[in-house]
């Protein structure tokens, strides 16, 4: 598995379907070991795999890389510390989200892919300021069992079992916050058993396909 090559192709990616404007955002995959995360300020477009920054998830500090890890690195670690399931990471500031995000609130869970893949509401975490261990804490915090959370006044934050899973999450964390700009005051919420019941069975067996199959996105 080339998490290089993930990480590499995840940054296109979100360059391209515009979740992302300009070098905003970041994107990361872990091993047992080390963080693959894109650097800071380079452009997505012309972004080479030696610019990936390998960093050491225990010590924090970055082994290698032609190119100085993201200013948003001590978020992928907090996460990754906080969360063992979770090796890969999205980091975006696409436009519905933002609204919530300004909002500093959650997106509530009206259909059933939110259920599944995020698990429930996506909620905002506490406001800090960017590239701070107080966000990285406030993130990671607020993300617990889910694969996607607000950051307040700034973004969101998409996870997964491996890339593949993130890219679909923080394509569905926009989604719904285009759904629930529109259906506000008027859409019904699912019901929490509902959305217990959507997860739990694609924890279990509907990602199956996609959480096991190749990694390019
Ligand atoms: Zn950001």
């Amino acid at each position: 598995m080339d998490l290089k090559r993930d990480v590499l192709n995840a940054a296109k990616f979100i360059s391209r379907t515009n979740l992302v404007a300009g070098t905003w955002g970041n994107v990361s995959a872990r091993n047992e070991s080390e963080i693959f995360i894109t650097p800071s300020g380079v452009p997505y477009d012309t972004l080479k795999e030696e610019e990936i920054a390998v960093v050491d998830l225990e010590s924090g500090e970055q082994i290698a890389g032609l190119e100085k890890a993201s200013s948003e690195l001590p978020m992928h670690i907090q996460i990754y510390r906080d969360h063992p399931e979770v090796r890969a990471i999205v980091h975006f500031h696409s436009v519905y989200a933002s609204v919530f995000a300004s909002m500093r609130l959650p997106i509530p869970c009206y259909v059933e892919d939110q259920a599944q893949i995020i698990g429930g509401d996506i909620e905002a975490a506490e406001y800090a300021p960017p590239g701070s261990w107080e966000l990285a804490k406030n993130v990671s915090e607020t993300l617990k069992d889910k694969f996607g959370a607000l950051l307040a006044n700034h973004g969101a934050v998409a996870v997964g079992r491996n890339m593949k899973e993130a890219i679909i999450a923080a394509q569905i964390i926009e989604k719904s916050a285009q759904i629930a700009a529109i259906v506000e005051g008027k859409g019904k919420k699912l019901p929490g058993d509902d959305i217990k019941r959507l997860r739990r069975l694609y924890l279990r067996s509907y990602s199956r396909g996609f959480v096991k199959g190749p990694q390019e996105v």
